[in-house]
C-alpha cells in the first residue's frame, strides 16, 4: 500500500491571450496572459486602452483596482486545470463542494483493486505511533475489500449467470466492496476552474479553519496559480502557523 504525503499537484492547462493586432491602441503586454486577459476585459468596458488613468497605469495596479472596487466578475476569463494524485477521499469531497470548479474524477468501478493507496492525515503521520495505529486499520479495511469483493464476485456469477455481462458483474462487485475503504483511499482528479473560482477556494480552504489536507492543496494551488498570474493572485499573503503549518489570507476574499 503506499502512502501519500501529500498530494502531487499539476497544472496541465491555463489560459493563454492573444492582443488583437486591429486593436493596438496603446494597451501594452506588461503581464502574464492571464492577467493581460483580465486587463483587457475590464479595459474592453470602456475601450480605455491607451490607459489614461496614472493610478490604474500598469497591470499590477489596474488588477489591484479590480479587487478593491470589487470587479472580480472580470476575474471569471481566465482559467486553469489542474490534475492532483494522491488526494484522499474526504479531501476530495470537500473540493466538490465548489460548485463552480469542474471535475473528472478516477472512476471506482474501474480501479485496478491492487492500487488502493491512503493518504495518511499530517496530524497522524507526524507520530510514529499513531502512524502505524492508522496504516494497520488501512490494511484491515484493504483485506476486508477483497474479502467482499471475491464474495460478491462469486454470489452474482451464481445468482444471474447468463443475465448481467461479466464485465458489468467485476464493476458492480467492486463498488459496493469499496464502501469499506476509509475516507483517506486515494483519488485522482482533473479540475478546471476560472480565476474567481480559485479565488474563493482559496479564500475559503487556505483558512486556519479547514482541514490541515484541503489547506494544504489550496496553499499548492495558490502557489502555482501565481506563477501564471502573479497579480490576480498577488494580494494573498501566506503565512506559517505555530504548528508548522500554512495559512493564506487576502484583505480582498472572504473565509466564509
Ligand atoms: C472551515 C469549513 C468548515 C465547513 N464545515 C461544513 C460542515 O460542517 N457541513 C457542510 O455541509 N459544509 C461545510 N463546509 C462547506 C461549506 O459549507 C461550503 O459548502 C463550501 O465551502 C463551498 O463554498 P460555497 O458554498 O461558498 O460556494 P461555492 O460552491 O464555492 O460557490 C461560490 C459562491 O457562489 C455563490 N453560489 C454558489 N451556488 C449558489 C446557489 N445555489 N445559490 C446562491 N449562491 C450560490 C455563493 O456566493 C458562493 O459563496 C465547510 C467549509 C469550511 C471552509
Amino acid at each position: 500500500m503506499a502512502v501519500y504525503k501529500p498530494f502531487e499537484l499539476f497544472l496541465i492547462g491555463h489560459t493563454s491571450f492573444s492582443l488583437p493586432e486591429s486593436i493596438d491602441l496603446g494597451f501594452v503586454k506588461d503581464s502574464s496572459d492571464a492577467d493581460s486577459l483580465i486587463e483587457f476585459a475590464g479595459r474592453a468596458c470602456y475601450e480605455t486602452w491607451d490607459r489614461p488613468n496614472p493610478h490604474t497605469a500598469s497591470n499590477e495596479s489596474y488588477i489591484r483596482h479590480i479587487m478593491e472596487v470589487g470587479h472580480t466578475a472580470l476575474l471569471e476569463h481566465p482559467t486553469a486545470t489542474f490534475y492532483i494524485r494522491g488526494l484522499s477521499q474526504g479531501c476530495a469531497h470537500e473540493f466538490m463542494r465548489h460548485r463552480h470548479l469542474s471535475f473528472s474524477q478516477l472512476s471506482q468501478r474501474f480501479t485496478p483493486n491492487e492500487d488502493i493507496d491512503v493518504v495518511i492525515p499530517a496530524e497522524i503521520a507526524d507520530d510514529q505511533e499513531l502512524a502505524a495505529l492508522f496504516l494497520e486499520a488501512c490494511d484491515v479495511a484493504r483485506e476486508t475489500f477483497s474479502e467482499l469483493l471475491n464474495s460478491i464476485e462469486k454470489k452474482t456469477s451464481e445468482d444471474t449467470a447468463g443475465r448481467v455481462n461479466a464485465l458489468l458483474r467485476r464493476k458492480q462487485a467492486r463498488q459496493a466492496a469499496k464502501a469499506i475503504l476509509p475516507s483517506a483511499a486515494e483519488t485522482r482528479v482533473v479540475v478546471t476552474g476560472n480565476f474567481r473560482t480559485w479565488r474563493h477556494f482559496i479564500g475559503m480552504r487556505a483558512s486556519e479553519n479547514a482541514d490541515r489536507e484541503v489547506r494544504q492543496l489550496a496553499i499548492a494551488v495558490l502557489e502555482q496559480l501565481r506563477s501564471v498570474s502573479p497579480h490576480a493572485f498577488g494580494d494573498f499573503s501566506v503565512t506559517t502557523l505555530s504548528d508548522g503549518s500554512r495559512v493564506a489570507t487576502s484583505p480582498f476574499v472572504s473565509e466564509s
